[in-house]
């Protein structure tokens, strides 16, 4: 996500950390890579006048220069200020009372409205609720169908007028909810290439008939800072509660994402990261800061691995796993989750350095299946007490599995630092069991 972004940032940086103390200069030449970075990624030129400028600010102290660590300081003011520029405090989708609530979508054609739509509708559905997809998308020809394939696949009901003017189809599909009791219901809208008048007049009309409960704007990811633009148009005709960020899979430079919040004054409320309906993630402004600076994004990590876990009823494991009490037959168990949750690149992406490291191509598809044949080769008191294995029970190993004895160490290295790792997230993780129990 953003690795182009995300790798330039992480070069300065280390550049910095390498200079031990810094001086005034260290900071001014930074501050004019990070400024041309930014513009690279397309991020708006005036967010990044303002972003820089703070950042500057923040970092020429005494206090920053004359710390023991300056490196480390002038690394925390930026994500500081990112996470500022980003949006600051999560924006939650938050339902009123009124059922069904109405959530309409905006766009421009290709912007991924319609599977946003979809994913959306999965999202709440994983949530309890019962959505309604209703397709008002009359011009492009393979919109309804497209959302009532994706809507059969899940399990939600489409809405679809066919031959109905796109108003109709939107006040009628809100009947439709109230019929089968649905309490969300999704407004899937038209868009067109660019900003035209008759798209914000469709738009106004829909919003005027069935007074949507918020509106949200799908933006592509890909566009760079020109979605601002759209944004405006938009915001200005419709208005608008909030975006969907999506295609952030791809290689999107950023500056959409970096730029929205700031010029139109609308929180980000979810990322599009893919094909699958569960690849619609909650926008943490913090978390995607600290990936942008390579810092992982390990609560995400952790939501995740917790979300696979309460579908297999397995959340006991978790608290388990957290609690450090970690076995290699758990392991094994986390590696098979693995793959549930997406597999390892997608895992990877959420590890400090992670992108990095995918975009170098160190990460290895098929380690995880290595893995899981040396951890074959230990008999079961080894893997339930991974203390036992010392260097000759570790060579037995390796010559079991066929491997060298450094891929054995290499395994329990990485076996002991996912247990310290755990150890660390505890609270996290007592926190996601927590908010699972108040259900
Ligand atoms: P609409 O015209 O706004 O309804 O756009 P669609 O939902 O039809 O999306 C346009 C294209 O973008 C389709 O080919 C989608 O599969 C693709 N797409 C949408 N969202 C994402 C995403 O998050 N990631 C990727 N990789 N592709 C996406």
């Amino acid at each position: 996500m953003l690795e182009s972004l995300s790798e330039r940032l992480q070069g300065i940086f280390s550049g910095l950390r390498g200079k031990g103390r810094l001086t005034e200069e260290d900071i001014n030449s930074a501050m004019r890579e990070i400024r041309l970075a930014l513009l690279e990624a397309d991020v708006n030129f005036k967010v990044v006048k303002q972003f820089c400028a703070r950042t500057k600010e923040r970092c020429l102290t005494a206090e920053v220069l004359e710390s023991l660590t300056p490196a480390q300081n002038v690394v925390k003011i930026v994500l500081d200020e990112l996470t500022e520029l980003l949006g600051r405090t999560d924006s939650k989708l938050v339902l009123s009372s009124r059922i069904p609530n109405v959530i309409m979508l905006v766009g421009l054609q290709g912007s991924g409205k319609t599977t946003a739509a979809a994913k959306l509708a999965y999202r709440l559905k994983q949530e309890k609720h019962s959505p309604l997809l209703v397709a008002c998308d009359v011009y492009r020809p393979a919109a309804a169908d497209q959302l009532q394939t994706l809507g059969d696949e899940m399990g939600v009901r489409v809405y679809r007028g066919d031959g109905k003017d796109p108003v109709a189809i939107a006040k009628e599909g809100v009947q439709d909810a109230i019929d089968h009791l649905r309490d969300v219901v999704i407004v899937d809208t038209a868009g067109r290439l660019h900003v035209d008048d008759e798209m914000m007049e469709e738009a106004e009309a829909i919003k005027r008939a069935v007074k949507p409960d918020q509106i949200l704007m799908v933006v592509d990811a890909m566009t760079g800072q020109d979605v601002v633009n759209v944004a405006a148009a938009f915001a200005e005709r419709v208005d608008f509660d909030g975006v969907i960020m999506s295609k952030m899979d791809g290689d999107a430079r950023g500056g959409g994402a970096l730029s929205i919040k700031q010029v139109t004054g609308k929180p980000i409320k979810f990322i599009s990261a893919g094909e699958k309906p569960d690849s619609l993630e909650e926008f943490h402004p913090d978390r995607i800061a600290k990936r942008i600076l390579g810092m992982g994004d390990m609560v995400s990590l952790i939501e995740s691995a917790v979300r696979v876990q309460q579908e297999a009823e397995e959340a006991e494991t978790a608290k388990r796993l957290a609690k450090s009490q970690l076995t290699l037959n758990d392991f094994v168990d986390m590696n098979r989750q693995i793959r549930k949750m997406g597999g390892v690149r997608k895992l990877v992406s959420a590890l400090p350095g992670g992108d990095k490291a995918l975009g170098s191509g160190q990460v290895d598809e098929g380690a995880l299946d290595h893995m899981e044949v040396i951890i074959n080769s230990m008999t079961k008191a080894e893997r339930e007490k991974p203390d036992l294995l010392n260097g000759s029970r570790r060579a037995r190993i390796a010559a079991g599995a066929g491997v060298s004895v450094t891929e054995v160490n290499q395994l329990m290295k990485q076996f002991n630092e996912t247990k310290k790792m755990m150890k660390k997230m505890m609270p996290s993780v007592d926190e996601l069991s927590g908010k699972k129990g108040k259900k």
